[in-house]
């Protein structure tokens, strides 16, 4: 069933899937437990209204609460569109702008998006590296909890990407930890949800100790997209010579099903009380 968005993130501990066709929305659906999650709408996809009413439609027929959002959108036509083919959430990412560009890219974005009754997420500080194909690009920022808490106040976003170190793709080292004195002063700072993007390759350990530190939703893209592309590759020789289609799309979802469920220990062992003071 579909969720608004605020309803999902502030239940908290969410994971959140870059699914860039049905397959991997139906993988990531079978993954996810009853406390749900999102179903990540990269950019790219949005140029396609069938593409998107398809993952549209898969995310209606799942059992727990599970919402669409429109990933790393850069420019408000694309926003205005994503609002009009039914996400519940816009990511709107002008974090490659400066502070006062980013603010009023996302300030424009969100009128958008309330409009439509859409929820807006914003991004402060940078994360090195490509958001949809792994690209070992750009330099990272940090992000600065007195700004951040300037940025949701002057945008009013509803949820806040934020960089402790984190890093988009699998071609940059993933980090073995986090910022985590910077995360405590955002959290402090910043009464919004925050999201942690880049959650491929960090430790479940150290996924456990964001979501216990204060972040809401991982955003989780490249483990998914090796996945389906490594069963891609494994399946072909089998179901190539019966041109059978069927086999190739079963064992593409089977593989993202897996690697979202990898995703996902990290952010249940943030729930394990046991834990509690050992993270
Ligand atoms: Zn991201």
């Amino acid at each position: 069933m579909l969720e608004p968005f605020a309803a999902l993130l502030g239940r908290g501990r969410v994971g959140a899937f870059g699914c860039y066709d049905t397959a991997m929305a139906v993988g990531v659906l079978r993954a996810l437990d009853a406390r749900g999650g999102v179903i990540l709408v990269p950019a790219a996809t949005l140029r396609s209204e069938p593409v998107v009413a398809g993952l549209r439609a898969v995310a209606e027929t799942a059992r727990v609460p599970v919402c669409l959002q429109a990933d790393h959108v850069h420019d408000l036509e694309t926003i205005e569109r994503a609002c009009r083919w039914g996400v519940q959430a816009v990511m709107a990412d002008g974090s490659p702008l400066d502070f006062e560009d980013n603010v009023a890219f996302v300030r424009e974005a969100a009128a958008i998006a309330r409009r439509h009754g859409v929820a807006v997420e914003g991004e402060l500080g940078r994360l090195p590296g490509g958001a949809d194909a792994d690209a070992p690009i750009g330099a990272g920022l940090a992000t600065d909890p007195e700004q951040a808490a300037e940025f949701v106040a002057r945008t009013g976003v509803d949820c806040l990407a934020i960089a402790l170190g984190n890093v988009h793709g699998a071609l940059l080292p993933a980090p073995r930890d986090l910022d985590w004195g910077r995360l405590e002063a955002i959290r402090r700072a910043v009464g919004v949800p925050l999201a942690l993007h880049g959650g491929t390759g960090l430790a479940p350990e150290v996924v456990a100790r964001a979501v216990r530190g204060g972040i809401a939703k991982v955003n989780f893209n490249t483990g998914l997209r090796r996945a389906y592309l490594a069963a891609t590759a494994a399946a072909l020789p089998v179901a190539e010579p019966a041109a059978d289609l069927v086999a190739l799309h079963a064992r593409q979802a089977d593989a993202v099903e897996a690697a979202a469920r990898e995703a996902l220990v990290g952010i249940a062992l943030a729930g394990n009380s046991d834990l509690v003071g050992r993270l």
